[in-house]
């Protein structure tokens, strides 16, 4: 069996993400995407071309294989890697390596302990703000000098493919008196990336700038599922809660750093001058070109965004600098998100509620169909990839249909 990697795959030999596979005959265990194709690493263990405890590849989740750090989880790659460019040994006669994608069953790729959110896109803040505050002073005053964010809830994180039924909530419709209880009627995405944390730290401990890249482990694609009337009404004073916790979708495989590596940008300037702790050195923004699909019962998939997430403000450094300043401690497959990812136009926005602007505007899509938020039976699939000199690294998708209330 000869295996070829489609010239515009996402999962090129420079990517080699890391995920939870599973087939009828193989329970859930540590896979690496190549291609169309899922490498089987218990399988090349048994071919002698790699060597780690197999008890580690055996897991239903990534967290122990991360937890031995990086210098374990790159040598894998990196062995893999030259195994697939040499010209004695690759993708030919290891036929039970490889598994097609199409006929595995992928797995959350870790169990999150804790997830936070953050709100670090400036356009989406300052989108958010003209709307729902005043268009004068779109941005709160702290949102300058430090990444907002909120903690999330970890349990109802899903993998790409796990259907959503839509919440149910309380809101308070324009105009009336009293709230009512019922489905959210303004379902929305939101277009984020995530990173998983790699290395823990103790209670007490701070992670700083220059050692915050230690900490990362890999991203992977985030949609934000959120209802927007559920949210309006109940965020004051202490932020999302239920209008944020029915779910979030990430995609299936984990991209290392090391893979993102030559994507890497100057993000945008920030100013006023940040503290001292959050002070950035080297170069922290990745160009990784992002696109929402909205897909209606048999009907087409639309592009209803295509943003980027070099247009964040505050960085993942910053983003972990922050987080723990406190003392506060991390785990391994702890889980941070992004916040929405806007671009500078509207067609760069990463929310319904943006792309609408709150419902004041309708999208026009394929087949004469028009929304304003989610409608029950649509799918939304978030898409990412990095490119340079014809180098691609790409995260595949999160994808998932909106299912009626239960
Ligand atoms: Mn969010």
């Amino acid at each position: 069996m000869q295996i070829e990697i489609p010239s515009n795959s996402d999962f090129s030999e420079h990517n080699l993400p890391f995920g939870i596979f599973s087939t009828e005959g193989i329970k859930p265990r540590v896979g690496m995407a190549i291609g169309d194709h899922v490498i089987d690493l218990l399988e090349l263990l048994r071919a002698g071309i790699i060597d780690i405890d197999p008890e580690l590849l055996k897991q239903s989740t990534l967290n122990n294989l991360i937890a031995q750090g990086k210098q374990v989880t790159n040598k894998l790659r990196t062995k893999v890697q030259a195994w697939i460019k040499s010209d004695s040994s690759p993708l030919g006669n290891q036929s039970k390596v490889f598994i097609k994608q199409s006929e595995v069953t992928m797995h959350m790729p870790v169990q999150v302990g804790d997830y936070t959110d953050f709100y670090s896109s400036i356009e989406h803040a300052t989108n958010v703000g003209t709307m729902f505050r005043d268009p004068e002073n779109a941005l709160m005053p702290n949102w300058k000098h430090l990444p907002v964010g909120y903690h999330g809830r970890a349990s109802s994180i899903v993998v790409s493919g796990h259907d959503i039924h839509r919440p149910k909530g309380q809101t308070k419709p324009k105009g009336a008196d009293a709230p009512v209880y019922g489905p959210s009627r303004r379902l929305d995405f939101e277009l984020e990336m995530a990173f998983i944390i790699g290395k823990p730290t103790e209670l007490g401990q701070s992670i700083t700038m220059e050692n915050a890249h230690e900490h990362i482990f890999g991203m992977v694609l985030f949609n934000d599922w959120s209802a927007r009337d559920i949210q309006k009404w109940e965020y004051v004073p202490l932020g999302p809660f239920l209008g944020k916790s029915f779910a979030s979708s990430i995609s299936p495989w984990v991209v290392t750093m090391e893979a993102l590596e030559p994507f890497k940008v100057q993000g945008p300037i920030q100013e006023p001058e940040v503290l001292e702790y959050l002070e950035q050195k080297v170069l922290a923004n990745y160009d990784i070109s992002l696109e929402v699909g909205l897909t209606p019962q048999d009907g087409a998939y639309n592009v209803i965004s295509n943003s980027n997430y070099k247009y964040m403000y505050w960085n993942m450094h910053q983003q972990l600098a922050h987080h723990t300043v406190n003392g506060c401690n991390v785990k391994v497959g702890d889980m941070m998100a992004s916040g929405t990812i806007s671009g500078k136009d509207e067609t760069s926005y990463g929310s319904m509620l943006e792309l609408s602007w709150a419902g004041s505007k309708t999208l026009e899509l394929n087949d004469g169909v028009k929304r304003k938020f989610i409608e029950d039976h649509d799918t939304i699939t978030l898409k990412g990839a990095a490119e340079k000199d014809g180098v691609r690294v790409g995260f595949g998708e999160v994808s998932a249909k909106i299912l009626p209330s239960l």
